[in-house]
């Protein structure tokens, strides 16, 4: 009596060779993710060694440095405050 598989999804045959080449192929490209990933990790990491950035006065327009975390600067200039989101809005 020969066995039949009805209804069953189809067997995938996979030689040895065929299944150690696939293994190889998802190896690489997995450190290979991995690498890609380590690289923009570090770089983004050396972009951000500041924690300064360019604000323009909006009294003078003079242009000077400032601390990324405070909302309101003093203007070295004119010394007026400057408030970062109306001037992000602008
Ligand atoms: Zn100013």
């Amino acid at each position: 009596m020969a066995l039949r598989n009805i209804g069953a999804p189809p067997m995938i045959e996979l030689s040895p060779v065929t299944a150690m080449t696939a293994y190889l192929t998802l190896l690489l490209l997995l450190i290979t993710a991995v690498w890609l990933y380590s690289i923009l990790k570090r770089q983004k990491k050396s972009l951000d060694i500041t924690d300064e950035e360019l604000t323009t006065c909006e009294y003078c327009q003079i242009v000077y440095l400032s601390k990324k975390f405070k909302r309101y600067t003093h203007c070295p200039q004119c010394k007026s405050m400057n408030d970062k989101k109306s001037l992000d809005r602008s």
